[in-house]
Parts: C-alpha cells; structure tokens; sequence
C-alpha cells in the first residue's frame, strides 16, 4: 500500500486531496497544528479515515517525529499561511511558516530517510502569487519570478530550496505553481467564497450589501478539485520537476459578481456592492494568467470545472448553508 502525508488537512486542498488519494487505495495521514484546532471537528467529519499527527512546520521536531509515524512514499506539503492580505500585516509569521516551513519539511524527510532520502517524493505547493508583478503574460515554468507580497516572496523561498533539494540531493522533489483554486470549500476571506457567501445571504434576504477592494483585479481561476489531481500526477512521474497548473483564461472580479449574481436573478448587482479601500492591497497582482502547456503534455492534466460552473456551484452551495444557517 502506499502512503502519504499531508500538510494542510485543515486547508482548501488538503481534504480535496485526501479524498483522491484514499479513492486510490492510499494509506492517508495528515500533520494538524495546535491544541483543539478549531478545523479538527470538519477534518474528521470530511476526511475520517486519514490518521492525524499533531505538529506544526515551525517545529521540524514535530515533522520528523510524523514522518518516522507515518513512514510515507509520498509527503505533500500544502501547509502555510495563505491569505495574501494579511501577510503585509504579518509578514514574519508569514516567512516562518510559507517559507521556512518547506525548508523544515524537506530537511524532515532527510533527517527521516538519510541516503535513501530520495525515495520519499515530494511535493510543495508553489504560487501563482511568486509572478506577481507579471514579466510576461501568459506565465510558464521559466518566467522570471518578482512576487509582490511577503507571501509571494515565502512562496518562492520555497519553491527555490525545493528545486535546491532536487539539485543538490536528488531528491523527487516537485513544485506545482498553482494558480487560484476555489471550491465550496474555500476560506472565506478569498474573494470567490466572499462573493458567493454574501450573494446567497442577499437572496435570502440576510444582507443587503457587500464591501469589495480592487474590482479589475484579473485572475485565472479554477476548480481545486481538478487541481489536486495535478499535484498526485507530478509525483507519479519518474522524476521531480515543476510544472504550471491553471486553466489559461483570465477574469475580473466584475466577472464573478456578474455569474453569481446572475445565479440569483439579478442582472445589475451595482446597488449590491462598494468599494471600500480597507480591502485594496499595497501592492496588488493585476493579471495572472497561467500557460499549463507542460503539465497538459507531461501530466496529461487538464481542468474539467469552467469558470461559471464552479461560481454556480459556490453561489449554490452557500445558498444551503446560508439557508440551514439562518433557521
Ligand atoms: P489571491 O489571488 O490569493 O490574493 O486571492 P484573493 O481571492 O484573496 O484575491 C484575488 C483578487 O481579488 C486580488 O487581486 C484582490 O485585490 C481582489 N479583491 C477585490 N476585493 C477583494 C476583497 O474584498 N477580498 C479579497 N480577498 N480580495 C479582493
């Protein structure tokens, strides 16, 4: 049987990804931080039968001790701290955990496994957020990075020493440069699940308005189901690489507002929303749009969720949970 460890269960794409790897047979275990984590009861609840090690990737004690637990084949590090805006306000928590979290992972593994450190494959989940101020468009696997956050920079703090552990180790290490993902299941403070929540609580009558940021803002989103596919692919090859992985098509923050609100019958969604510069960036990412050429031609990946299927399936989603919430 084979095995993996996940960091990140308590994310979008950990459970996304538990659930393909036990569909495969996998033996699935998981690192979660914290004493009574909030999101151990929807771990549980989502994923049951992945084993669950407590630790935390600032603590490389705590890494170690999950893979000599779990003895994996395979160790997907999806752990960090996600939310682009907040890292200008905490950048050095940031740092600690997106960026050198990789680094006491990859050392974990080695620490782990010695020589035979490459046996374990490795995958880390880099950013659409590392091309930042975009240096062509569309972005590929050798675009020159300049990431315009303190996540971004975490992000390819990352990214690099993974390549590093590849080069200088041997290591099966790969990094998936994902670009945004969403689901149902995606955190609140994303702009997608921010829309699609609102939109539902304004159909039922719950909220009136929604105060958005940067409305022009493009970006290339797609179904984080579809893309946890990709990361299981990248480390069934015979060796670790990196690889692109988005849909190629961009829209504006206008466009999801115009399908959700479609969703619920309203054609003009102006009286809906404003704009409030509590929600504009210091420095904000305008057009990603990715070129996942690499991973169609050697993952034979591609998405199967469009853009207005997965903002139907958010609005939809929220409209029950909203609804069973305010019974
Ligand atoms: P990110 O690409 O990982 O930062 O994902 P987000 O969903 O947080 O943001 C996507 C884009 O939406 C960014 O360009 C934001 O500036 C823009 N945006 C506009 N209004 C909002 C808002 O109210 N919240 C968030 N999170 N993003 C917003």
């Amino acid at each position: 049987m084979t095995t993996a460890l996940i960091t990140g269960i308590t994310g979008q794409d950990g459970p996304y990804l538990a659930e393909l790897l036990l569909s495969k047979g996998y033996d699935v275990h998981a690192v979660i931080r914290g004493q009574n984590n909030p999101k151990l009861p929807m771990v549980r609840a989502t994923v049951p039968d992945v084993i669950l090690h407590t630790g935390d990737l600032t603590d490389i004690t705590s890494l170690v001790r999950a893979v000599d637990a779990s003895q994996p084949d395979e160790v997907y590090n999806l752990g960090a701290i996600s939310y682009v805006a907040w890292s200008w306000d905490n950048p050095h928590v940031t740092t600690n955990v997106t960026g050198h979290g990789v680094l006491n992972m990859l050392d974990a593994i080695r620490l782990h496994a010695g020589d035979e450190a490459n046996r374990v494959r490795f995958y880390q989940a880099s950013s659409s957020e590392m091309f930042g101020k975009v240096q062509e468009v569309p972005q590929r696997e050798s675009t020159l990075l300049w990431p315009r956050s303190p996540y971004g920079v975490s992000k390819v703090f990352g990214h690099y020493m993974t390549i590093n552990y590849r080069e200088s180790y041997g290591m099966h290490a790969s990094s998936g440069i994902l670009f945004n993902h969403e689901s149902p299941r995606r955190g609140p403070e994303f702009v997608t699940r921010k829309i699609s929540i609102a939109v539902a609580r304004i159909k039922l009558g719950l909220q009136d308005t929604l105060a958005l940021g940067n409305l022009d803002a493009r970006r290339d989103w797609g179904y984080a189901g579809d893309y946890v596919e990709a990361m299981w692919r990248m480390l069934q090859q015979p060796h670790g690489d990196d690889y692109v992985v988005a849909t190629g098509v961009t829209h504006s923050i206008r466009d999801v507002l115009d399908v959700a609100f479609r969703h619920i019958g309203v054609e003009d969604w102006s009286r809906h929303v404003t704009q409030d510069p509590r929600f504009m960036r210091p420095a904000d990412v305008e057009e990603l749009r990715g070129d996942a050429t690499k991973a169609r031609e050697v993952l034979g990946w591609e998405p199967n969720v469009g853009f207005e299927e997965l903002i139907d399936m958010m609005v939809e989603n929220d409209l029950s949970e909203q609804s069973v919430q305010a019974r």
